[in-house]
């Protein structure tokens, strides 16, 4: 039976102790502001804004909302970033992805300046995390070195498997692991002889965006699983890129879907925001 790894109680504990900063920072009077951009209303969006907007509250961090329509043009959202990088009452933005068509994402995130990138998309933050210097990290795979470390999971020396080379996820996710000194493996949907490269894995970690994908074959007898899928099945209920009930039995320990990597998401963002001030 393995570890269960909960997603949930560890982000609590994270914005638990974010909450306390943030009321310290407002005793030194600090505040700390979140710009939050949406374009058009695509419903898991709202979702995913209003959660952001609600944990903003929950930790005392001010939000600010642009709900802004479909028919925005690139350039008008370009000024409304270049607004808030100059204002100083604002520390961080950020635009909830993805955005219509006739908008060019890369621009929009090379707009934001890198000071203010609390999602850690900027090429800037990136090439920081790539040799190893300050700047903010993509908040997705930050979260599941949190949710390692916080379930006293050792990662140096170990041999991790990421399934997935995303700029946001499976990228920043090998540079981190390799800053926690494990040794990395990065695979995709070229890499040969799959099922032998990942039962290699003392830790893997699985973000294909294929539901349910991975099943006992892919996994070495006690390994830590972690899932960063998420999928909404015909019958209405979440799951990941593994299949949890056959891969559960096999590993040591395993983030279940929903309650394991996705709770950590805005917890990091809030972390970013804190550190943007
Ligand atoms: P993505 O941009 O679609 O990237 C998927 C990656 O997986 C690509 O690198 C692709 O390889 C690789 N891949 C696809 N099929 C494969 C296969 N059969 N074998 C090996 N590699 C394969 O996805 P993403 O944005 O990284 O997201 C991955 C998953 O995580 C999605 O389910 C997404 O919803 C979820 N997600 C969750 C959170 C959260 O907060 N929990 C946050 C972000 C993403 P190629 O590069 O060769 O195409």
């Amino acid at each position: 039976m393995a570890v269960i790894i909960d997603g949930k109680k560890i982000s609590s504990e994270i914005k638990d102790e974010l909450k306390e900063l943030a009321a310290k920072y407002k005793s030194e009077g600090k505040e700390v502001t979140l710009a939050v951009i949406q374009v058009g209303n695509d419903p898991a969006s709202t979702v995913y804004v209003g959660n952001k907007k609600k944990a903003c509250e929950y930790i005392g961090i001010n939000s600010i909302s642009y709900e802004i329509p479909e028919e925005t043009t690139q350039e008008e959202l370009l000024k409304l970033v270049n607004d808030l990088n100059d204002r100083d009452d604002v520390n961080g933005i950020l635009v909830q992805l993805p955005l219509p068509s006739h908008i060019d994402e890369d621009v929009i995130i090379k707009s934001i300046s890198p000071k203010k990138d609390v999602d850690g998309f900027h090429p800037q933050s990136v090439g920081a995390l790539s040799i190893g210097q300050k700047g903010y990290v993509s908040c997705t795979p930050a979260g599941v070195i949190q949710l390692l470390k916080r379930s006293g999971i050792e990662i140096e020396g170990k041999e991790c498997v990421i399934l997935g080379r995303s700029n946001i996820v499976g990228k920043p996710m090998a540079l981190l692991m390799l800053r926690e000194n494990a040794t990395v493996t990065v695979c995709h949907s070229r890499t040969k002889n799959l099922k032998e490269v990942t039962s290699r894995a003392d830790i893997l970690i699985v973000a294909i965006g294929k539901p349910e994908y991975i099943t006992k074959e892919y996994v070495k007898d006690g390994a830590v699983v972690i899932d960063v899928g998420i999928h909404r099945k015909e019958n209405g209920k979440l799951c990941g890129d593994v299949l949890f009930e056959d891969v559960e039995p096999a590993a040591s320990a395993i983030t279940p879907v929903p309650g394991g990597v996705g709770p950590m998401t805005i917890a990091m963002l809030m972390n970013n925001c804190m550190q943007s001030v």
